[in-house]
């Protein structure tokens, strides 16, 4: 059981750090109850997150939930917009973002209208090993974001805030 473990965690030691950025990017929110990644720092107006990213010597200012879409799954297409399931501007869960029309941003706020869709509970049951369990606090405890960690395990995050105790680290 041990020797699994190891191995486990060797693999995925590399995968977790790939992307500095994104993992500070990350760092700068906090799970809510409903699963939502809650951005902490300035939003506009709109309530949209807000922050700057630099990249080849150019600084530019970015909508979070934008900025992060582009660093995981590449450049978002022009008139594309980054719409939300969760309805949280401050949100930027990718589990809760997805790429639509202005057209399909509006259908979809009608659609929520009607019936509120449950997200944050929606995989909590999941079938981890007590070895799982603790290599996840572990690595949490090393400031491996919870969404990181959700993604690698096949768990929605609210999943891992729950493994930790949601009140210990409520201050990160
Ligand atoms: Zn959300």
């Amino acid at each position: 059981m041990k020797k699994r473990n190891r191995k486990r965690r060797n693999i995925l030691v590399p995968i977790l750090y790939k992307d500095r950025r994104l993992m500070e990017l990350l760092l700068r929110g906090y799970l809510n109850d409903e699963g939502c990644l809650i951005w902490r720092k300035n939003a506009d107006k709109n309530g949209y997150g807000m922050t700057t990213f630099t990249e080849n010597k150019i600084k530019k200012s970015w909508r979070v939930t934008r900025l992060i879409w582009t660093l995981v799954n590449g450049p978002i297409p022009e008139n594309m917009l980054i719409c939300h399931r969760c309805d949280n501007p401050k949100c930027f869960n990718l589990d809760h973002l997805f790429l639509g029309t202005h057209q399909d941003n509006s259908l979809d706020r009608e659609i929520k209208g009607r019936s509120r869709v449950q997200i944050g509970e929606k995989n909590h049951q999941s079938k981890l090993t007590s070895s799982d369990v603790l290599l996840i606090r572990k690595l949490r405890n090393e400031g491996i974001p919870a969404k990181e960690l959700a993604n690698i395990f096949k768990i929605h995050p609210s999943h891992v805030t729950r493994l930790m105790g949601s009140t210990r680290w409520s201050h990160i």
